[in-house]
């Protein structure tokens, strides 16, 4: 564990259950997706290939992005347990098809992206003794807006608990974002003022908000008078300790490739 190499999309699940991101991530142990993993997927397809289309100049409607959804949800580039949870592909594309339309028609017309899946430079951190990580990897179903204040960082998130109340959902979402802030600013050496978070819910409503921005950076790099994530990722990989959340909402059968052999959920 001298030079680990892992990919920034999946520092924020390090963060949601250690013990679970060591099964998957350093063990191998991994589990293939449900019909929901795939449904986001699929969404995220959509959505980017509009953004991207935009982004190049390029004519792209609404129902061409729909096509995008569609092509990914019926040809899946990995393997999907269709049994693995409790929706039915029709209603899983019904529910793709009105997010999709969605997010090209209320929310894209918000933005201002000047990025969409960009590549990072990996970013390294010391952990002493002579152990390193580095991050690697694009931004995944981030982007980058610009605004009044400067760059935001906007990640798209779907899932059936990413809108509540008619909000959506920031708890917990810093590790991830905040990774993303610290990587795009080692990258382009321009500061960031926040990120946000794109709620598109996959409930049968398909509710859709867009949060407050807020500052993830700060979470991460900690302050005078408090470690930031950074210093206690460091401090967990250097010791090897990678202690268990069962109160995570990933925290089942159907989420967790630990599951069956994880002693610590009920
Ligand atoms: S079963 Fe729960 S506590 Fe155990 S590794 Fe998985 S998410 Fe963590």
């Amino acid at each position: 564990m001298s030079d680990l190499r892992i990919r920034a999309s999946s520092f924020g699940k390090f963060f949601d259950c250690a013990y679970s991101w060591e099964g998957e991530h350093l063990l191998g142990k991994r589990k293939p997706a449900g019909l929901r993993a795939l449904l986001g997927t699929s969404v995220h397809a959509g959505t980017a290939a509009f953004d991207s289309a935009r982004l190049n100049g390029n004519e792209i409607t609404p129902d061409e992005a729909a096509g995008a959804f569609v092509d990914t949800l019926h040809h899946p580039e990995y393997d999907v347990d269709f049994s693995n949870d409790n929706i039915k592909f029709a209603e899983a594309e019904r529910i793709g098809l009105a997010l999709t339309s969605k997010y090209c028609t209320e929310i894209a017309p918000l933005f201002t992206y000047t990025a969409v899946e960009m590549p990072l430079e990996p970013l390294t951190i010391d952990c002493g003794g002579g152990t390193t990580i580095t991050l690697t990897g694009t931004m995944d179903r981030a982007r980058v807006a610009s605004s009044l204040d400067g760059s935001i960082i906007p990640d798209v998130k779907t899932g059936a608990r990413v809108v509540t109340n008619g909000e959506a959902n920031i708890k917990a979402r810093s590790a991830q974002t905040g990774t993303y802030q610290l990587m795009y600013e080692q990258t382009t050496g321009e500061r960031t003022v926040g990120a946000q978070i794109i709620g598109l819910g996959t409930t049968s409503k398909t509710p859709i908000a867009v949060s407050r921005v807020f500052d993830a950076r700060r979470v991460l790099i900690g302050n005078d008078e408090t470690p930031g994530l950074i210093h206690l990722a460091a401090e967990m990989f250097r010791a090897g300790l990678f202690p268990p959340n069962p109160q995570s909402y990933l925290c089942s059968k159907t989420y967790c490739s630990r599951w069956e052999t994880c002693i610590y959920h009920e």
